[in-house]
């Protein structure tokens, strides 16, 4: 296979992307070639997400070009989106030559090989797989220098919106040492950085005796010998202990950022996206936070448009945001995906307008309380992190993160990263400034 070049793009969020690390080491062990270039591929693997009802057309799209570019090469569309796929999609989708579920990703060799030998149009499925292939190391990191580490997939609590435990199956996670062995790898190519740990419930974790908090202290213990810092994503409101929090606050280079969606400030709301948590409880969790780290940023999500939300219900999310002050809020509005309780259950009443004109409200308010918290920030002096530097128009520029940096899946680079002009010195980097 030394003469398969192949070219891979990754979809949606940092499961995919780790999955794409996992894709480029066994495709690397089996003797194929990755390039960064498609036209000079002979096989293009399309890492496409789910979350997102539309999240697969930009992929489709991508395969109709890489064809009318050069029609010879082959295309394989993989990630959570290949579970919502069957023999009557790839009918109607003829720019995609193979589908691989990501419990397979084994198969991926073999997957190519059929390709390259002009055998097209067929799905590799191993439905009873739950594979997190603990023992493949990565190769190439390739989100220097905000590089992740998978803790664990899928999610037992079945929310009432969402398609990830139907795509990604129940929790299991990886055991500490294959955490520490990535971390081997991940600072035998570069030292500093940040070093985000992830799945869908990190606080969740449990494996061989060992817990997030300990895992965590661990982590940090070990990204403190290399100059790096560490973060990790996404949080439950129920599941975000005093002991983690304790664990972060011990840890100076554990970042001061954590992902606690609320969804929404109605408790009707609430309960039928079966989040498991009411307002206040979700309000006793952003206490007990501040009352342990009071410096952390902590960034929540809104979905607007939820099956059955009233304008009342909205109201009540709007009036939540506005009361505890979140650092930032991601707001998005509901799309309704098959394979989902909602799907099931509900019906999607909230009409494309009255969803527009909530997203509209809601974005107001969040940027207003981002401003307001950047602003009280200021005159503080703080660590930072440098990261990529690039060049525009014959000057440089590098990115720079402070401890409370957070980047979602999906959104824009937000928190504290900005781009300052000019080269400093070296990449992933720790230095003070005064905002
Ligand atoms: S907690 Fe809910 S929204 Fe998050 S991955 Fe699990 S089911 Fe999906």
């Amino acid at each position: 296979m030394k003469d398969t070049r192949v070219f891979i793009q990754t979809y949606g969020c940092r499961m995919n992307a780790c999955d794409t690390e996992i894709i480029c080491a066994i495709l690397r062990n089996a003797g194929f070639s990755l390039v960064h270039d498609s036209e000079n591929a002979d096989v293009a693997i399309l890492n496409c997400c789910s979350v997102r009802e539309d999240g697969h057309i930009v992929a489709l799209d991508k395969a109709l070009k890489l064809k009318q570019f050069n029609r010879s090469i082959k295309t394989v569309l993989c990630g959570c989106f290949a579970k919502l796929v069957d023999s009557g999609f790839l009918r109607s989708n003829t720019n995609i030559d193979a589908v691989v579920t990501p419990e397979s990703y084994r198969e991926m060799p073999g997957t190519l090989s059929r390709l390259v030998a002009g055998d097209i149009g067929f799905i590799v499925s191993n439905e009873i797989s739950d594979d997190l292939y603990q023992e493949i190391l990565p190769i190439e990191y390739l989100n220097i220098p905000n590089r992740a580490l998978i803790l664990g997939k899928g999610c037992n609590q079945k929310c009432a919106y969402c398609i990830e435990p139907y795509t990604r199956g129940a929790e299991r996670y990886v055991n500490l040492d294959t955490v520490m062995a990535n971390l081997d790898v991940l600072f035998h190519r570069h030292e500093g950085g940040i070093v985000t740990l992830v799945g869908h419930m990190v606080d969740r974790y449990m494996c061989a005796g060992v817990n997030f908090a300990m895992l965590l202290r661990e982590v940090a213990k070990e990204c403190e010998r290399h100059n790096a810092w560490v973060k990790y994503l996404s949080s439950h409101p129920m599941t975000y202990s005093d002991e983690v929090l304790s664990a972060v606050s011990d840890c100076d280079n554990v970042m001061r950022v954590v992902h606690l969606p609320v969804q929404s400030g109605s408790n009707e709301v609430l309960n039928r996206m079966r989040r498991g948590y009411t307002v206040e409880q979700y309000l006793e969790t952003i206490g007990r936070v501040r009352a342990i780290c009071p410096d952390m940023n902590i960034v929540t999500d809104i979905m607007v448009g939820f099956c059955g939300e009233t304008d009342s219900d909205f109201r009540q999310s709007v009036e939540l945001i506005e009361q505890f002050r979140p650092g930032e809020v991601n707001v998005y509005a509901f799309s309704m995906r098959s394979n989902t309780y909602a799907h099931r259950a509900y019906v999607d009443d909230v009409t494309e307008d009255i969803k527009r004109e909530r997203m509209q409200i809601a974005f107001e308010t969040a940027s207003r309380i981002r401003r307001e918290y950047m602003q009280s920030e200021l005159g503080i002096r703080q660590k930072f992190m440098s990261g990529a530097m690039s060049e525009t128009n014959g000057r440089d520029f590098t990115n720079i993160y402070n401890r409370t940096y957070s980047q979602r899946p999906g959104t824009r680079d937000c928190g504290e990263n900005l781009i300052v002009e000019g080269r400093l010195g070296l990449e992933n980097n720790l230095f003070t400034v005064d905002i």
